[in-house]
């Protein structure tokens, strides 16, 4: 009942709270967006069993924390290992649960799964420091000291890589967690609990609390014994966390939504501007960063528009355990049919469908067909609301400088791809762009010691690197005076 084989696994269904399995009165379904399976019964989770889990993770704190850099990262390098020896796995039960390509999880996502934690592990080792200096001959002392209990708190379009992005850091920093995954993908992180305790970590430093987020969710933000929220997801449930988080001054860290512009110069390299747009599809159009904004220069539109629609009727949409599938369903009925209705009401709008538009009737199911949009209104629904489905929407400009206003004409700021065929040109064009991470003719290169969030409403704050361990830890100085010490 508790407990249900998936991709070669033992999946067990609960919460995992101080190193034990606890069940709750309740459960919630996890369906597959692949083929509408019922996948497990899930236990459904509210205040009781956050109480719980907080208490488990503050009671663990003190000895993860005097464990030191070196101690944890022995034990997170063993994790790292074994999410390394569990790829495969891994990887077909997220295919399962959240309906994204088997191919890429198993070859790109995985394994970052693990570099996640190896990474941060090895930052907080060996490169966690600040030089000493001097103020009236008195030594400035920086340290990242532990915080206590991080609540991390996470999306369905990557579970497990969005979880371990903030669990890694969070862990290596010497806090312990508390995790709630996205009701409709909680499976990846129950197994990842069971590597934790493989992996020799003591009891209550990593806590699982599945539930709904109006429930599990809100009574975590709530907590007064939570020292951090790490939230991933969108801005009205980070509003209300926000609101939550006031009452204890809880720290956030908040990485939302976004409206990315893909700005496409005259002097581009036409081959790469279809191929990096094309890639916009990608994962079903479920990825904040997408550039969903089509901004393309006047003089090479007609030319971009053919090429892009001739590449875009050859994308092969299909099970996402095929290898020569290209763009799986949607993850959830609630969320296609929301999908839909911005491409409806962008048509009764007098935008153009130039083509897709509708769900992919070969498939059935949760398939929606890759989208582009073409005039639309400046300041229309579909040119600035975060669709997170595989539409796109295409304007055109005459300027650089039209260029950036239109791109930043958005509440949004998470990310920007630039293809141009001058570096001169493209350095004028990214200065003023809002936006956390900007690709200049690429797309997607994340180094996790480069910072990365969004601007605007798509997040506050920045991780990776040292801005991570900046979040999750104290960081204190200390004053050494030069006198007052015996011989
Ligand atoms: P969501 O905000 O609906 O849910 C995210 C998580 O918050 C889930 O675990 C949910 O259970 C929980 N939650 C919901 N209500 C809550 C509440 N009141 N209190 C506490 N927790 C609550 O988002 P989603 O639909 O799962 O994810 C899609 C969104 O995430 C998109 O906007 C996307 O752009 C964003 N996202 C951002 C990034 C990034 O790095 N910036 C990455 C991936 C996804």
């Amino acid at each position: 009942m508790h407990q249900v084989q998936l991709a070669g696994l033992t999946v067990d269904t609960r919460h995992w709270i101080g190193g034990q399995r606890v069940a709750s009165e309740t459960t919630f379904e996890s369906v597959s967006p692949v083929d509408g399976a019922v996948l497990a019964e899930v236990a459904r989770g509210g205040a009781r069993e956050v109480d719980a889990a907080v208490d488990a993770a503050r009671a663990a704190f003190p000895g993860w924390r005097d464990l030191g850099p070196q101690g944890r990262g022995e034990i997170l390098h063993r994790l790292a290992d074994l999410i390394e020896q569990h790829v495969e796995q891994l990887a077909q039960l997220e295919t399962l649960d959240n309906g994204s390509l088997l191919r890429s999880h198993r070859r790109g996502v995985m394994p970052r799964v693990a570099m996640n934690i190896r990474f941060f592990a090895d930052w907080a080792m060996q490169k966690l420091s600040h030089p000493v200096w001097q103020t009236r001959g008195h030594d400035n002392v920086v340290t990242w000291d532990p915080s206590g209990v991080a609540a991390i708190i996470t999306p369905w379009n990557a579970p497990l890589m969005l979880a371990t992005w903030r669990i890694g850091p969070a862990l290596a920093a010497g806090d312990t967690v508390v995790l709630k995954p996205a009701e409709w993908t909680p499976l990846t992180a129950s197994v990842f609990a069971d590597l934790c305790e493989q992996a020799g970590m003591p009891a209550g430093v990593f806590n699982v609390v599945q539930g709904l987020g109006a429930e599990a969710g809100a009574a975590l933000v709530a907590h007064p014994g939570i020292a951090r929220i790490a939230f991933t997801g969108s801005v009205p449930t980070a509003k209300a966390i926000m609101r939550s988080a006031a009452d204890n001054l809880t720290p956030v860290s908040f990485e939302l939504g976004g409206k990315s512009p893909f700005i496409v110069t005259d002097d581009a390299d036409l081959d790469l501007a279809v191929d990096l747009a094309i890639e916009q599809y990608d994962n079903a159009g479920q990825v904040c960063l997408s550039g969903t904004r089509l901004l393309v220069h006047e003089a090479i539109a007609d030319a971009f528009s053919a090429r892009f629609a001739e590449r875009a009727a050859q994308i092969v949409q299909g099970d996402p355990r095929e290898e020569a599938t290209q763009i799986g369903p949607q993850i959830h009925a609630v969320h296609l049919e929301r999908v839909a209705g911005f491409v409806e009401r962008a048509r009764a709008e007098g935008a153009t469908v130039a083509f897709g538009g509708d769900r992919n009737d070969e498939l059935g199911g949760l398939y929606y067909r890759p989208t582009l949009i073409t005039g639309a209104k400046p300041g229309s629904e579909i040119l600035t609301a975060e669709v997170f489905g595989p539409v796109l929407a295409m304007q055109t400009f005459a300027t650089d400088e039209e260029a950036v206003e239109v791109a930043n004409a958005t509440e949004y700021g998470l990310a920007a791809v630039v293809v141009c065929g001058d570096r001169d040109r493209a350095e004028r064009l990214t200065k003023n762009l809002v936006a956390g991470t900007i690709w200049v003719n690429c797309f997607f290169v994340r180094d996790l010691g480069a910072p990365f969030g969004g601007s605007k409403k798509s997040g506050i704050g920045r991780e990776g690197g040292v801005w991570s361990f900046d979040f999750y830890a104290d960081v204190k100085n200390t004053v050494y005076a030069p006198t007052g010490w015996k011989e």
